[in-house]
């Protein structure tokens, strides 16, 4: 089953260029009325169901209706992020509540550098992977 945004939760990501769901959806799904400020899945069934979205959520607005063999009917699972871990809290179908807690990050936000010392692309045009820099292209 898809996302779904629940209205009264969504603050439309208080008029932000880009929302926090539109940004992390690796499919592109995610649209904004602007009038109403509110979020929606424009193509529920290109959904990967993959929680990116439902985990980056600030309001903790969208929900992803899991299928029936993972989620039986009347449960829930629904993720509460903070900076270093994500709480999920599974409810199942005959009230019982589990929590679990996972670490999302070993390094502080916004501090990793995934390429130190790499140099900037020579050419834009060329083929080669940065990580090929002194290979030679095949001729053709
Ligand atoms: S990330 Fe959450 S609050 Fe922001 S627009 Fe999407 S559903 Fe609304
Ligand atoms: S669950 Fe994943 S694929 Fe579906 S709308 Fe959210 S981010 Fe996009």
């Amino acid at each position: 089953m898809p996302s779904c945004v629940n209205v009264e939760k969504c603050d439309g990501c208080k008029g932000k260029d880009k929302t926090a769901c539109q940004y992390i959806c690796p499919n592109d799904l995610m649209k904004l009325d602007m009038n109403m400020m509110k979020a929606w899945n424009q193509e529920p069934e290109g959904c990967w169901e993959c929680y990116s979205c439902v985990k980056i959520c600030p309001q903790s607005a969208i929900e992803v209706r899991a299928y029936a063999d993972i989620v039986p009917l009347g449960g829930s699972v629904v993720p509460l992020r903070g900076s270093d871990s994500i709480m999920w809290t599974v409810k199942f179908r005959n009230g019982k509540l589990k929590r679990f807690k996972f670490p999302i990050r070993t390094t502080p936000e916004g501090s990793i550098n995934p390429y130190p010392g790499a140099a900037e692309p020579a050419a834009l045009d060329n083929e080669l992977l940065f990580t090929e820099a002194g290979k030679t292209l095949p001729k053709m």
